[in-house]
């Protein structure tokens, strides 16, 4: 490993120094223009002009077979490098998103859709979430065609354009285009990354293997109502808030997965203090529930489901006794769990004067962890370590959804993968304000999503 990683730096060394300047300078470039496209919701032309950009640049690195499909109001593009020496693997899939939050230019400190450098950082809309990765992937491949890379498997590209509001890319890709998408397993660039302190040691690099399962449920109380001046025990009020105050008091029983127990297993070696105590009290007994709470109230998320009242409505005139009153209740439900468990645990708790219902087209798939592979995590490790020397590899469960749970629920593993990196304690403002990237992340990501790529398709 530490031979390779000299040979690179060697190599490296023998690029004269302006022309890797004229290399930054050009991915930079292209970067630019990929960010100051604003592919959000409803925008469809923009989205076309995305797509033209995107097929000419593959067109660069030699790949001729690109499909843009238009559906529900966006795009998704699916383009294939064939393998040049067969060696009847199957394909792996590369994963990004090209659409972006929405984002109001009157509350940003600069125009959120002009591209900007600023003291290391590039800024604008989806520069981190998730159009950096995007960019990484496109230039990655321009790279390895230049120096003759011969795959020894299909590469194949899944870049959707609805990753952030219904996510009917990847559900389309997973099930009605299986076939012009199909691998052995999918990289996913929304997904993966690293996070170093600024003197250069690096935290970790994350890949992610499981998603908790997002679903709204409503919970409802009617009553025949009547006039307010004469109350009854009976109130679609009170009943309500009653299913409220049960919720808050409910706990959900803690769980484990391979996920969360390898984030916790790292962070067990690393924390020497009360939090390493805490986590090792719970590797060693997950059912515990007391280590498990006082876990939970630091990682929040992490040990169980977790459901919030996030909505709230009801009654109909100040003097009248309510007929109706209603809650919105948001879980993030942890993966191996049924959506239809939950509702039936929320109308337990809620008694019989409330009726939970879930919220229809809300959720994401019920996904299962997808199991780690020695291949993946070794190459993930070695690439990385081309830059940075020994730096761990971490799978970990999120407590949102990407792309990926659409993939995982129709069986297509799915590791979360980046070249990526941010500075810890440095905030990027994915989906919120004044977002950024750490610009050397995202020119130092390239080398090593080749060095994946060589090492899984070479
Ligand atoms: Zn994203």
């Amino acid at each position: 490993m530490k031979r390779l990683w000299l040979l690179a730096t060697a190599l490296l060394a023998l690029t004269p120094l302006h022309a890797q300047d004229a290399r930054r300078d050009a991915e930079k470039q292209l970067f630019a223009k990929i960010v100051e496209i604003p592919t959000v919701e409803g925008r469809s032309t923009e989205f076309n002009k995305l797509t033209a950009l995107l097929t000419t640049e593959f067109r660069k690195a030699g790949i001729t077979n690109v499909m843009v499909k238009d559906h529900d109001g966006t795009q998704t593009l699916i383009a294939r490098w064939p393998a040049a020496r067969p060696s009847g693997k199957k394909p792996i899939l590369l994963m990004a998103h090209m659409d972006v939050v929405e984002a109001k230019e009157s509350d940003w400190k600069y125009p959120p859709f002009k591209f900007r450098e600023d003291n290391g950082w590039y800024l604008g809309r989806g520069s981190n979430d998730n159009k950096a990765g995007l960019t990484g992937i496109v230039l990655a491949l321009q790279y390895l065609r230049e120096e003759r890379f011969a795959p020894t498997r299909d590469i194949v590209i899944l870049f959707t354009g609805d990753e952030e509001t219904t996510g009917n890319g990847a559900r389309r890709a997973a099930t009605e285009w299986r076939s012009l998408i199909d691998a052995e397993y999918a990289l996913n660039s929304d997904a993966g990354g690293g996070s170093v302190y600024p003197d250069g040691r690096v935290e970790a690099f994350g890949m992610q293997i499981a998603e908790k399962t997002y679903a709204d449920f409503k919970l409802t109380a009617t009553n025949r109502g009547g006039h307010s001046s004469a109350p009854r025990p009976d109130n679609a009020i009170y009943a309500l808030a009653n299913a409220i105050g049960a919720l808050e008091r409910h706990r959900f029983p803690p769980m484990i997965n391979d996920a969360t127990r390898a984030t916790y297993e790292a962070l067990a070696v690393a924390d020497k203090g009360q939090y390493g105590e805490l986590i090792k009290r719970f590797l060693a007994d997950p059912q515990d529930r007391e280590t498990a709470d006082l876990l939970e109230a630091m990682d929040i998320g992490s040990t169980r489901t977790r459901c919030v009242a996030t909505m709230l409505s009801g009654g109909h005139a100040p003097n009248a006794l309510p007929q109706k009153a209603e809650a919105n209740v948001n879980c993030r439900i942890f993966p191996g769990v049924k959506v239809e468990d939950i509702r039936q645990q929320l109308q337990s708790l809620s008694g019989p004067d409330v009726t939970v219902s879930a919220v229809e087209g809300s959720q994401t798939p019920e996904t299962s962890p997808t199991p780690l592979r020695t291949d993946v995590t070794e190459a993930y490790k070695a690439a990385v370590a081309t830059r940075f020397p020994g730096a761990p590899v971490l799978p970990f469960q999120s407590a949102g959804a990407t792309d990926g749970a659409f993939l995982r629920s129709q069986g297509i593993p799915v590791y979360g993968f980046g070249g990526l990196w941010g500075i810890v304690g440095e905030r990027e403002g994915a989906h919120g304000l004044d977002e950024r990237v750490w610009a050397d992340g995202f020119h130092g990501q390239i080398p090593i999503w080749m060095e994946m790529l060589r090492r899984l398709a070479g």
